[in-house]
């Protein structure tokens, strides 16, 4: 299996970031990442050799052949294995709470397969997600810290093991580049971080023609996702329904209201993170009444 280090990181996703490896559509590559803090942040709160950190890096980007703007790149997320550390740091001014905390914070946590500690009494089980995974954007350079059509930093809880996630092929060879795992997050990423960490990725991926689908979008378990990111909630909210409702409407012709009246009583409108620059909403919709509506996805 291809592995690619995390030697090869960057800190935007970009039509001209030089691709660090190769691969054909329908092969599985393993991703290995380092963590938010660039595995640079002690649990003493210093950060070793700060002026050659990269902030929220991204292992990357993987060219796969035969991906052509207009595409899409259906990424199957087969396993994330974690270290066996976490790491978290509350900021001054970062997050919902920014205003009440008076200094920075860092705690490291052990990660262990039965769970994490978290004080005397409390364990939180394991939920493995990548909070950073995209493509290159059509034109300009993206930040690894910025959510977008691109995929970008979602910090969607639903990016996660046995996952579909489908992004947009705007260059040739899509570039995909990924980090940013998660041992456990809670919707919102309220605070700033999710449980930081490194670790491994092992995803197919395969390249669709002639499929039009809203990317960024997924499926998990057995619900449907379209996830969209812009300068505040309320619009994020409002693009993640309608590039749903568009969605289903293509499929299947179901006029404006009829759809708003089922997506209004079914769909289901979750926060993915509200700390990064662009926040992120997804609206979920269970893949069975996509099969009833008689729309499948690839
Ligand atoms: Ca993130
Ligand atoms: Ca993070």
């Amino acid at each position: 299996m291809l592995i690619i280090s995390c030697n090869h990181v960057t800190g935007s996703l970009a039509p001209d970031n030089k691709p660090v490896a190769y691969c054909e559509s329908g092969e599985t590559i393993k991703f290995e990442t380092r963590d938010c803090y660039d595995d640079r942040l002690m649990a003493d709160g210093t950060l070793l050799d700060p002026q050659n950190t990269l902030s929220n890096p991204a292992t990357g980007p993987l060219y796969v052949g035969g991906a052509h703007p207009g595409d899409i790149l259906k990424v199957e997320i087969q396993e994330i294995a974690l270290k066996s550390t976490g790491i978290m740091q509350a900021l001054p001014g970062a997050g919902a709470f920014g205003e009440m905390l008076p200094r920075e914070h860092v705690q490291e946590f052990t990660i262990a397969d039965e769970g994490i500690s978290f004080g005397e009494s409390l364990k939180l089980p394991l939920r493995p997600m990548i909070g950073v995974i995209g493509t290159a954007p059509e034109e300009s350079s993206i930040s690894t810290h910025i959510p977008g059509n691109h995929g970008g930093n979602m910090d969607c809880t639903r990016v996660t093991q046995g996952s579909a996630l489908y992004l947009p092929v705007n260059v040739p060879g899509a570039l995909l580049s990924m980090g940013d795992l998660h041992a456990v997050m809670g919707d919102g990423e309220v605070l700033i971080c999710g449980m930081e960490t490194g670790g491994t990725v092992t995803v197919k991926v395969t390249v669709l023609n002639d499929v039009s689908l809203p990317v960024p979008c997924l499926v998990s378990d057995d619900i449907f996702c379209t996830i969209q990111s812009a300068t505040d909630l309320d619009h994020a909210s409002c693009d993640a329904s309608k590039v749903m409702l568009r969605f289903i409407q293509e499929r299947t012709g179901m006029d404006t209201a009829s759809c708003g009246m089922l997506l209004s009583l079914a769909g289901n409108l979750i926060i993915c993170q509200i700390v990064n620059p662009q926040k992120t909403v997804r609206m979920e919709l269970s893949t069975e009444i996509l099969q009833s509506l008689g729309v499948e996805l690839p």
